[in-house]
């Protein structure tokens, strides 16, 4: 029996392009599902993607694709990398930038367009290869639901997952005719936000099935306080959403395997030869001291502030600081008045997977006191690298750490959840943290519950393939 047809879409997808967690999701999601599936990745073939490195070929197809009135030629380059099966959509204005969406902070003024036309090319794809599932993600292919909706020659059912719903895809009115969206949809119940075009809001009106990242956000987005002005659009909208949490692809990020690492490991014991090496490496000292880390984007989503209001206070402690991460400019130069006044605190500016997988190796705590989290990848790299989790109990934060007083019966990774987004409960947790590294035993068995702790894709797969079948009445088997 034939295997159902998934084309899976999304704007960037490891390794070929990653600013954040939706790429980790597009390389490994695909692959859970490629054992029941006939899974085939679409994403543009951006200026930064390494053709030769990847074996990307082609072009081995081209197709015009209308955006408003004007004809575009779209070409399609093509990979067989590890095995599967990967498109790459090339158009001068989607791919040749220096970013993937804009400088760090900001996006392309022409994104709308860039992104519109995206979601036309993956549409075609669909036509041409009678998917029978078009999986969609977030608002730079949300726009594809639309137009598959109202297409009745493409039999393809749509998922539509929402990673951030705070990254909507706003643009002036004007969008519509560049777009050539049909006016009848300029309205509430359509892509209209304050008169504005909002891309996200045509995902989650008409694709079959809506979907985002962990079952906690899933319930948040439809309160005032995370559903960024969407609220009452997804609760109209409920009966189609749910929320499945990711996994991570537990052969990337594998203590055992990682040739990132001085000496790959298999219990918490391992880790001391790494965290020697990383303080080398950093410039710290004393292994004996708990090792906090924090990896992730610069900007306010991530608990930022907090964080760097809380750290003058933690440099204090008995502990070395690490961080890693890029983004917003105006954070750079307060992590370096940080550092500059304490020794202990070790800055990395940029993105550098080798550097991310030592320090998970490294490090005793990671701090993730996100303001609101839809899912978060980094809190389950680093339980699976036997680190312990300090994380804003909040969105997939809160379905995939559970408080170290429930190791026993939690099948999830434990840590230290915090309630209030603010740097003083923030330090409490830090002092919760220094006291449990400082119980040897406590802490090696938090450590080794959290190695052993089911991170992988596996449930969420079958999630996936379960809605499939469902929003296809049958005929995905
Ligand atoms: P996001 O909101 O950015 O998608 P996630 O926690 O879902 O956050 O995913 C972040 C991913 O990006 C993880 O794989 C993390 O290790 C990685 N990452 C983030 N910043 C950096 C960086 N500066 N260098 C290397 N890896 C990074």
């Amino acid at each position: 029996m034939r295997k159902p047809k998934v084309l899976f879409a999304a704007s960037e997808v490891y390794p070929f392009a990653k600013t954040g967690g939706l790429a980790d999701v597009g390389y490994s999601l695909p692959k859970a599902l490629s054992d029941d599936f006939d899974v085939t990745v679409v994403m543009p073939l951006y200026l930064t993607v390494d053709r030769r490195k990847f074996a990307i070929e082609g072009p081995t197809d081209y197709f015009d694709v209308m955006l408003g009135s004007e004809r575009r030629t779209v070409s399609v380059y093509e990979s067989r990398y590890e095995g599967r099966h990967y498109l790459f959509v090339y158009e001068p204005q989607l791919c040749d930038r220096d970013y993937l969406y804009g400088a760090p902070g900001e996006g392309y003024d022409d994104n709308a367009q860039r992104f519109g036309l995206f979601s036309y090319a993956v549409t075609e794809l669909a036509r041409r290869m009678q998917s029978d599932i078009v999986h969609l993600n977030d608002w730079q292919t949300a726009l594809a639901a639309l137009i598959i909706a109202e297409d009745e020659t493409i039999r393809a059912r749509t998922v539509y997952t929402i990673h951030n719903l705070a990254y909507q895809g706003d643009f002036p009115k004007g969008a519509l005719t560049e777009l050539g969206i049909d006016k009848r949809h300029f309205t509430l119940e359509g892509v209209e936000f304050y008169d504005r075009v909002n891309l996200m809001k045509a995902g989650i009106g008409f694709a079959d099935a809506v979907t985002t990242v962990s079952p906690t956000y899933a319930e948040e987005i439809l309160t005032h306080r995370f559903g960024c002005g969407l609220e009452g659009y997804l609760e109209k909208h409920r009966t189609r959403l749910s929320g499945i949490a990711n996994g991570i692809d537990t052969e990337h990020f594998s203590p055992q395997t990682d040739e990132s690492l001085l000496r790959p490991y298999k219990t918490p014991r391992g880790k001391l030869s790494n965290k020697k090496r990383y303080l080398a490496e950093a410039g710290l000292e004393d292994a004996g001291l708990p090792l906090f880390i924090f990896i992730g984007r610069f900007t306010w989503q991530k608990g930022i502030d907090i964080l760097l209001e809380a750290l003058p206070q933690m440099a204090l402690m008995p502990c070395n600081i690490a961080i890693l991460g890029e983004g917003e400019p105006q954070y750079h130069p307060r992590f370096e008045a940080v550092a500059a006044a304490h020794p202990n605190v070790h800055l990395f500016f940029g993105y550098d997977e080798g550097v991310a997988h030592r320090m998970y190796a490294a490090a005793d705590f990671l701090l993730m006191p996100s303001l609101f989290e839809p899912c978060g990848l980094n809190q389950m790299i680093a339980a699976h690298y036997g680190a312990v989790p300090i994380v804003h109990a909040v969105g997939g934060l809160a379905d995939t750490v559970a408080p170290i007083a429930r190791l026993q019966e939690s099948p999830a990774p434990c840590g230290i959840p915090f309630d209030d987004a603010t740097p003083e409960a923030l330090m409490a947790a830090v002092e919760t943290a220094l006291e449990l590294h400082h119980d040897t035993k406590a802490w090696s068995r938090a450590a080794t519950h959290n190695m052993n702790a089911d991170v992988s894709w596996g449930q969420s797969a079958a999630a996936y393939a379960a809605l499939y079948r469902k929003i296809s009445g049958g005929a995905v088997k």
